[in-house]
């Protein structure tokens, strides 16, 4: 693992994350090639096992077995050898959550770390995972990869905290453009503004490319409301802070997610257009 090779993106991200020198007990690593993922994951395994002050030292005895992959607290969980797409079926899960309660053998922290959760955490597992991730145990810390979060249960997402690590450059510049224009007919008083700006992602193509950075759009205007930062490098986000409460923001992001999970499921693609502009409106305006 390289982890001079993370972009700023990543760095800030992961600074965010450790900077009260605490991670959270839920992190879901998204976006970008599976090699990138894999690597953030193995960060923050070492990050959490570290038993040094400035973490990770790479240099303690845990920081050492945790990049060797040798370390007793992580776990890599494997599915099921029962299914031969290795999915994290409920006995699997079951075994996990039975063993969060052991405390941790040679650091302060217990890892495990789940990979492809989009494809191999179905729905009745993730169901099972929630009341863990509701009142975890103490010192316990879920490090979950996949390729697209969407998927996953809501319950889940508001439960952990969700890095992406989707480049700006992975960005084609006219979903870019695109979903500035969406973003910024929010804040227009005429509705057609809007309603001509989303009728743009009307085909998969354009949804695919225009609906992921219009979510980074969002996610940044949420992050300087509560003090954060930015990921993006638009300047649009300072400008929808003017207009969208931390709620708002919310709000917005759930409806993008549900328009994802309703792409997938191969709705109208007229009709979903519609309906987000219909929603977006809903949401920035109501009092
Ligand atoms: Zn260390």
């Amino acid at each position: 693992m390289n982890f001079s090779e993370f972009n700023e993106t990543i760095k800030s991200q992961l600074n965010n994350l450790t900077s009260h020198n605490r991670l959270p007990h839920a992190i879901i690593i998204t976006g970008g090639n599976e090699e990138l993922r894999d690597s953030v994951a193995d960060y923050l395994c070492v990050y959490a096992v570290c038993s040094e002050e400035n973490k990770p030292c790479y240099n303690c005895k845990n920081c050492k077995k945790a990049m060797s992959h040798i370390h007793p607290d992580i776990s890599y969980v494997q599915g099921s050898t029962k299914s031969k797409n290795l999915i994290y079926n409920k006995e699997v899960m079951e075994e996990v959550i039975g063993d969060t309660i052991i405390i941790p053998n040679e650091s302060d922290t217990k890892v495990y770390v789940f990979k492809d959760v989009d494809e191999k955490l179905p729905v009745i597992s993730q169901n099972a995972f929630l009341k863990t991730l509701e009142e975890p145990p103490q010192n316990i810390l879920f490090v979950m990869t996949c390729k697209d979060a969407s998927v996953l249960l809501e319950t889940i997402l508001s439960r952990s905290t969700v890095i992406n690590i989707q480049k700006e450059d992975e960005f084609s510049t006219e979903g870019v453009s695109i979903a500035e224009e969406i973003a910024l007919a929010l804040l227009d008083i005429n509705e057609y503004k809007l309603l001509s700006a989303t009728y743009k992602v009307n085909n998969k193509d354009s949804f695919n490319q225009t609906i992921p950075y219009l979510k980074l759009l969002i996610r940044d205007t949420l992050s300087l409301t509560v003090g954060g930062d930015k990921l993006s490098n638009s300047s649009v986000p300072e400008k929808l802070t003017r207009k969208l409460t931390r709620e708002k923001s919310l709000s917005l992001l759930n409806t993008i997610e549900k328009a994802q999970r309703m792409m997938k499921s191969n709705v109208n693609q007229n009709l979903l257009s519609t309906w987000l502009c219909s929603e977006f409106r809903r949401i920035t305006w109501q009092q």
